[in-house]
């Protein structure tokens, strides 16, 4: 079975031209495929039925990510949907609603997409990386996180404004996938999202980063530091091994020049861990002058022993970077009682 939301929009139109039908009926998919959302190839009433059967006789399909389970947090500006793939793996996905009346700025509504279930990189402080890894998830899973926010969204007479790569799993280590689920949400004839709207966060996959910056995109790139030196990174996250602190800053600098997007570096901030002032001092000494930006996460509850560091130390932490020129900001926290904040998503709903 192939889900339609697999193809890129010069697919489908491949497709049905193969298959003996004029060009135009690919727009008749692709259209309702990104803005009325159908369960059912059925559901497309304006395509001819003798099409719609061949498709289904030829194994398409839509919609094969089906959502079993939705959590809502009591404020309502947080929805965590587990979602059920055709091998009967789940994967979760949350959608982050920002107010604008209780933090100024523009209202947002923005998707943490998850790339794989599990993951390998086995972050010590992250749900999901102590899970494990499971599986690859398809261009399909990925696009149809989106899809199903996007629905719902939809029914409220709202939309889809920002996705960020930093559900479950590591992004750069399912490249293909990802980065065919981003042509297709950012293309006109598909999702349709401007690319500037899009944000992929890696724990800093040198090979990975240096590959994106290669794809002529104007897409957000975030690389999770969470340490100034090798030592402490390498027990923080243990799969560090071959990309060195200096190796991940550097491509960082090489994508910021490629594709002219800042680069943010992503710090979880750890009690007694990667909190003192001594490290502020080093992770500014090591980003002063590179134009970068730091986006300090005090950590969230998981299932590990680590612990949020107080308000004060966090905004001591803040100011030693800040003082020293580098641009930083304290990450707004959400979902953290519905397990849906960052380094939280575990496909614990199903528990
Ligand atoms: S923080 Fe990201 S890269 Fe690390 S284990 Fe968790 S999901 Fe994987």
């Amino acid at each position: 079975m192939t889900d339609l939301y697999r193809l890129l929009p010069e697919e489908m139109e491949k497709l049905v031209t193969d298959m003996g039908y004029p060009r135009y009926r690919a727009d008749q998919i692709l259209l309702p495929l990104y803005y009325k959302f159908p369960k059912d190839i059925n559901d497309i009433p304006q395509l001819p039925k003798k099409l719609r059967e061949e498709l289904t006789e030829a194994g398409y399909t839509i919609g094969s990510a089906k959502e079993t389970h939705r959590v809502v947090s009591e404020d309502g500006d947080t929805t965590k949907l587990l979602l059920q793939l055709p091998n009967d793996s789940s994967v979760e996905t949350v959608l982050m609603q920002y107010n604008p009346t209780k933090i100024g700025g523009h209202p947002r509504s923005t998707i943490c997409v998850s790339t794989q279930i599990g993951c390998a990189m086995g972050c010590v402080f992250c749900a999901t990386g102590q899970m494990g890894f499971e599986t690859n998830l398809k261009a399909e899973h990925i696009v149809s996180q989106v899809i199903h926010f996007a629905e719902i969204l939809e029914q409220r007479g709202e939309h889809v404004t920002n996705l960020v790569f930093m559900g479950m799993g590591e992004p750069m280590a399912n490249y293909d996938e990802m980065i065919r689920a981003v042509k297709i949400l950012t293309h006109d004839r598909g999702f349709g999202l401007g690319q500037r709207h899009i944000t992929i966060s890696t724990i800093g996959i040198a090979s990975g980063i240096e590959k994106l910056a290669e794809e002529n995109l104007q897409i957000g790139l975030a690389i999770s530091l969470h340490a100034p030196n090798n030592k402490l990174r390498k027990e923080l996250v243990p799969t560090a091994g071959p990309n060195s602190v200096e190796d991940i800053i550097e491509s960082g600098r090489n994508y910021f020049k490629k594709t002219g997007r800042r680069v943010t570096f992503e710090y979880a901030l750890m009690e007694g861990i990667n909190d003192s002032l001594e490290i502020a001092e080093e992770l500014a000494k090591l980003l002063h002058g590179n134009g970068s930006h730091v986006n300090i996460i005090p950590i969230n509850p998981t299932a590990g022993d680590f612990k949020r560091p107080s308000e004060s130390r966090v905004s001591e932490f803040e100011q030693i970077l800040s003082k020293s020129g580098v641009n930083c900001t304290v990450r707004v926290e959400k979902g953290t009682e519905i397990s849906a904040a960052c380094g939280q998503l575990r496909t614990d709903m199903i528990d």
